[in-house]
C-alpha cells in the first residue's frame, strides 16, 4: 500500500523549515502525486498574513510548472468561534485550493478553567458547525487536541461529526503527526461514507510523504489510497 497524496505540509510561511518549492520537490522524490502547503492561518503565532498567503500561492504555481506533483496552496486555518468560524482571510479563501480547519486554541472556544466536560462538547460543536458552514475542506487531526486534553469523544459525537463530513463532503484528517489514539470516529466515517484524507503534517522537507504509521491504520481501517485523492473524494 502506498499513499500517494500529502494534504497537509508546513513551509516557512508558517512554522516549517522548508520553501513551498523545497517541500513540492521532497513530494516528487518520493513519488508522490499531489502535495498540499497548509501554513497556520493567522490566529497562530506565526501565522499566515494576506502577503505571505500570496507568495506561498506564487511559490506554489512556480514549483508545479517546474516539478511533476500537484501542488495545492492551502492553509491550516484555525477554528476560532463556537460556531465554527475560521481565522482564513476572504482573500486567502479566495485563493486557496484547500482549506484546513483545526482546533489549536481550545481558549476560543469556552473559557480557561472549565470542567474537561464543557471543553469537550465545545470541541465537538465548533467542529460540527466548521463542518456545516462550507469553508473547509478537510478537518485537521479531528480529534487529537481532545485526546490532547484528556478528554474522549463519545461514540455518539463520533458519528454525529463523521454524518456531518459525509453529508458536506468535508474529510476527516488521519494526521502521521498527531495520529490519534482512538479511532472510533474513523472506523465510523467509513461506514457512514465520510472521506478520510492523509497528511504528514511535515514541518520540514524531509518529513513530507511520511505516512509509515498512517499506512497499518489505513489498512486495518479498509482503506484504499487511491481513494485518497481529494478530487475522487470530491472533496475540492
Ligand atoms: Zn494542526
Ligand atoms: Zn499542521
Amino acid at each position: 500500500m502506498r499513499l500517494r497524496y500529502d494534504l497537509h505540509t508546513h513551509t516557512i510561511y508558517s512554522d516549517g523549515l522548508g520553501t513551498p518549492f523545497e517541500n513540492a520537490a521532497a513530494a516528487e522524490e518520493r513519488g508522490l502525486e499531489a502535495v498540499a502547503l497548509t501554513d497556520h492561518g493567522p490566529a497562530s503565532p506565526e501565522g499566515l498574513s494576506d502577503r505571505s498567503f500570496r507568495r506561498l500561492v506564487a511559490e506554489a504555481r512556480e514549483a508545479e510548472r517546474q516539478l511533476s506533483v500537484k501542488v495545492y496552496a492551502g492553509v491550516e486555518a484555525n477554528i476560532v468561534s463556537p460556531t465554527g468560524e475560521i481565522d482564513a482571510t476572504p482573500g486567502m479563501l479566495e485563493q486557496a485550493d484547500l482549506v484546513l480547519g483545526a482546533v489549536h486554541h481550545p481558549h476560543l472556544l469556552v473559557p480557561s478553567a472549565t470542567p474537561t466536560e464543557e471543553t469537550r462538547r465545545a470541541i465537538v460543536q465548533a467542529t460540527l458547525r466548521c463542518i456545516e458552514r462550507g469553508e473547509v475542506h478537510i478537518i485537521a487531526h479531528p480529534v487529537w487536541i481532545l485526546e490532547e486534553l484528556n478528554c474522549r469523544i463519545t461514540a455518539q459525537e463520533a458519528e454525529e461529526i463523521a454524518r456531518a463530513a459525509a453529508d458536506h463532503n468535508v474529510g476527516l484528517e488521519l494526521n502521521a503527526r498527531h495520529l490519534p489514539r482512538d479511532f472510533t470516529l474513523y472506523q465510523i466515517a467509513v461506514r457512514v461514507g465520510a472521506p478520510i484524507t492523509f497528511g504528514s503534517d511535515a514541518h520540514a522537507p524531509e518529513e513530507v510523504g511520511r505516512f509509515k504509521p498512517l499506512i497499518k491504520v489505513a489498512r486495518k481501517l479498509g482503506v484504499e489510497p487511491s481513494e485518497t485523492d481529494p478530487r475522487e473524494l470530491g472533496i475540492l
